[in-house]
């Protein structure tokens, strides 16, 4: 595939001082990833237009009780439900860690429909995310109904280099148009991953993907074994257990003096995992355990999809790592004309996909420029040679664990002429990361950074002159 050619590609040149070029951007996705690239495209002075396949904004954060045909989502031609979220679910991260860094997620104490909790539900979530979207005046760039369903380049007339978006209404009407630059938002918490389980197939008993998972109802009385130890597997495994007969947690990550009866609960067990299932309806796990189960919940996580996306190769999906990608976000041999906002996990996502938007808007306008296509590809190579000496499998290449993402922050941050990431912000990142692991049970309703809490209040006054609650 001919690269865009096209300016951008000259070395470290100083800030321009002319005037801004502007660009036609197809954002895909309105959730968060999408609401704030679209508001740092238009800040940048681009024209830009959002494509939706739902009918608002919010994305992940619109919950539906809605679950999909199949339910592990493995068939291809099931009609397929954005959203992941669990009736119960709260916040993971405290409200203060996890909002953009210019619109601070504070508690609307006065209004009584708002959750004023420091972890809230997520019905919270979504008010602030529509809050921002009128803010900025976001919301109108929307194409509600909207579902991308292909990108792929054209030569135009004048010998540049754009893309074609095909898009498909709900009425079902298909439209063609071409815009310079496609900034991808889609999501990444839509398409299953499911544990590979030797015998499963003759296994008599039922099975259901996380993202099917809304209210612990249907596993009453029934003996469920939940499979994996990230943030909804824990969630979801305290649900379930307030009705369920047994709940068996197994996983790949578990310590060997973890196995066994989980302190404060008369019905849970933590097992390593998984090693065979059985026409019988046992399942054995790796200690030699046995368990007759009901259920096997698979909360294994999920895959990066783009089944919209067209770049003969240049873009793949290998073992979960979206590549070649320099920094997470561009194809070197497509940029900065094509990008990707919210890959990173592990990570507080609001903040991050604004840094990343910031960073592309600015290239796209050449207010700052991106090193030579060669040097990126280096860049890129290099990264995955670390991650090959290091052991780490390719699937976990998005994953920026422990504090690594404040690197990766403010890295974008500095490109972009930013601050760094506040101090406050790592810092109680930091402190409920632990307390998640050491309180699973607790750490959203007791705490112990107050301090840092009121630093944060004390900087967000900057966007509230009126004071927090009388914004
Ligand atoms: C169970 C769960 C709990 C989480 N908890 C937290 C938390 O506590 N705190 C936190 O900060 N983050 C949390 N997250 C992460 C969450 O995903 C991010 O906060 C954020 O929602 C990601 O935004 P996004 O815009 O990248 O993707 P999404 O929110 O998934 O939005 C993608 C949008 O793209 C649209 N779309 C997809 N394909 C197309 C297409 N072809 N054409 C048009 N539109 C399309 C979708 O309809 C959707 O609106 C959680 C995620 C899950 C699944």
């Amino acid at each position: 595939m001919t690269s865009p050619a096209g300016p951008l590609r000259a070395l470290s040149l100083p800030p321009r001082l002319n005037p801004l070029t502007s660009r036609h951007v197809a954002v895909i996705g309105s959730g968060a990833a999408g609401l704030v690239a679209a508001r740092e495209l238009g800040r940048e002075g681009h024209s830009v237009v959002v494509f939706e396949r739902g009918d608002q904004v919010g994305g992940t954060w619109v919950y539906t009780p809605k679950v999909e045909s199949d339910p592990l989502g493995l068939d291809p031609r099931r009609a397929v439900v954005h959203s992941s979220l669990y009736d119960s679910l709260r916040t993971n991260l405290p409200r203060e860690v996890m909002g953009f860094r210019d619109f601070p997620f504070v508690a609307r104490e006065e209004d009584k429909n708002r959750d004023s909790r420091r972890f809230p539900g997520h019905s919270e979530v979504l008010e602030y995310l529509k809050e921002f979207a009128k803010e900025f005046g976001v919301e109108k760039l929307v194409r509600f109904e909207t579902e991308v369903v292909y990108v792929g380049l054209v030569k135009s007339s004048d010998n540049f280099n754009k893309w074609k978006v095909r898009s498909k209404k709900r009425s079902g009407d298909e439209v063609g148009e071409i815009f310079d630059a496609i900034v991808v938002c889609n999501g990444h918490y839509s398409q299953p991953r499911i544990a590979q389980i030797p015998g499963i197939e003759t296994w008599p008993g039922k099975q259901i993907h996380s993202h099917n998972f809304r209210v612990p109802e249907p596993f009453r009385d029934q003996v469920v074994i939940l499979i994996g130890s990230a943030a909804s597997a824990v969630d979801i495994s305290r649900d379930i257990a307030g009705v369920a007969k047994q709940v068996h947690v197994a996983s790949r990550s578990i310590a060997i003096e973890a196995i066994g009866k989980q302190p404060g609960y008369d019905n849970m067990w933590l097992h390593p995992m998984i090693k065979s299932a059985h026409e019988d309806g046992s399942v054995v796990f790796h200690d030699g355990s046995v368990i007759m189960a009901d259920v096997i919940l698979h909360c294994t996580g999920y895959k990066y999809h783009f089944p919209f996306l067209e770049t003969d190769g240049t873009v793949s999906v290998d073992d979960n790592r979206v590549g070649p990608l320099y920094k997470h976000v561009f194809p070197p041999s497509l940029a900065p004309w094509l990008s990707f906002v919210g890959l990173p996990w592990k990570v507080i996502p609001f903040p991050l996909c604004e840094l990343q938007s910031k960073w592309i808007a600015s290239l796209l306008s050449e207010r700052i420029m991106l090193p030579s296509e060669e040097e990126m590809t280096e860049d890129v190579k290099m990264f995955y040679s670390t991650l090959e000496v290091a052991g780490t499998p390719k699937r976990y290449t998005h994953q920026m664990p422990g504090l690594r993402q404040f690197d990766y922050d403010d890295w974008l941050a500095i490109q972009c002429g930013c601050s760094v990431s506040e101090d406050w912000r790592i810092k109680m990142y930091d402190s409920a990361s632990k307390r998640k692991r050491t309180h699973p049970e607790t750490y959203r309703d007791q705490w112990d950074d107050e301090d840092l809490i009121l630093q944060a209040h004390h900087d967000f006054t900057k966007y509230f002159p009126n004071g927090i609650n009388g914004y």
